[in-house]
């Protein structure tokens, strides 16, 4: 009986090595969204897929149906992100992006931009060293807005008003208001933050990185994109935690005065 093959090119979010020396991957596709894959051999020094298998790497993969898994059977990296992997503070950040990523994507889901967001976050950190807050403010937020968690950012819920001169926002509610508007769960935004926080959730993909704040402001984005996030998902990551415990303990900071958490 001829196996069914596909085709699709995958991001590795999560491997688990088993007994043997295989590995059970969680891997993103644009096709098939996230797919549970099994390589066979991974961790055998032979294995030709064994660079297709690590964390973080985007490849071309041929997969085989067998037994209601999906076998990986032949490989070929398209990008490995070496500029992350080198640094551990920014591998830190990957892993959190791929364990925020793992918990809001779906098994037969169309996720080409989910993915999209994903690769070009690492890009964005490995490549074209943009500042890791803005980066992981960025794809949180955008992340939450594809899977349909956008936060209303167009005006003040209560009174409508569309630029306030003290914007809030309700991170529960996931709406913005005046801070004269009251209300509860209220995070300070300035008009700078709210401003580019539209740009994000509103604007076009390739430029979802062409903005720029001066570190306090970039500190306060990045406050809210966390908490909203937190919010929203109702749960922690461990992955967060520990890139966090990474920066408190970086003697140098890459971008201003950012080591401060809640
Ligand atoms: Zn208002």
């Amino acid at each position: 009986m001829a196996r069914e093959r596909t085709v699709v090119k995958g991001i590795v979010l999560r491997g688990v090595d088993t007994k043997e020396s295989d590995r059970i991957l969680t891997v993103l596709t644009a096709e098939l969204g996230k797919v549970a894959v099994v390589a066979k051999g991974a961790r055998s020094r032979r294995s030709r897929i064994t660079a297709a298998t690590q964390l973080l790497v985007y490849s071309d993969m041929v997969l085989s149906e067998s037994h209601g898994w999906q076998i990986l059977s032949e490989a070929n990296t398209i990008a490995l992100f070496d500029g992350v992997r080198q640094d551990v503070e920014l591998l830190s950040l990957a892993s959190y992006f791929a364990e925020l990523t793992e918990s809001v994507t779906l098994e037969g889901t169309e996720s080409g931009e989910i993915l999209s967001l994903l690769l070009n976050a690492l890009y964005a950190l490995g490549e074209l060293h943009k500042p890791p807050e803005q980066v992981k403010a960025a794809f949180e937020l955008r992340l939450m807005s594809l899977v349909g968690f956008a936060p209303l950012l167009d005006g003040c819920a209560v009174c409508g008003e569309e630029d306030p001169a003290e914007p809030v926002l309700d991170i529960r509610g996931g709406v913005l208001r005046c801070r004269r508007c009251g209300g509860e769960n209220a995070l300070s935004l300035t008009p700078g933050v709210l401003a580019a926080m539209r740009h994000v959730v509103y604007g076009e993909a390739k430029r979802l990185y062409s903005f720029t704040l001066p570190p306090e402001d970039q500190r306060r984005m990045g406050l809210a994109a966390e908490s909203y996030v937190r919010a929203m998902l109702e749960r922690a990551f461990r992955t967060l935690d520990f890139y966090k415990s990474l920066r408190v303990m970086s003697p140098t900071p890459k971008e201003g005065k950012t080591t401060d958490n809640q």
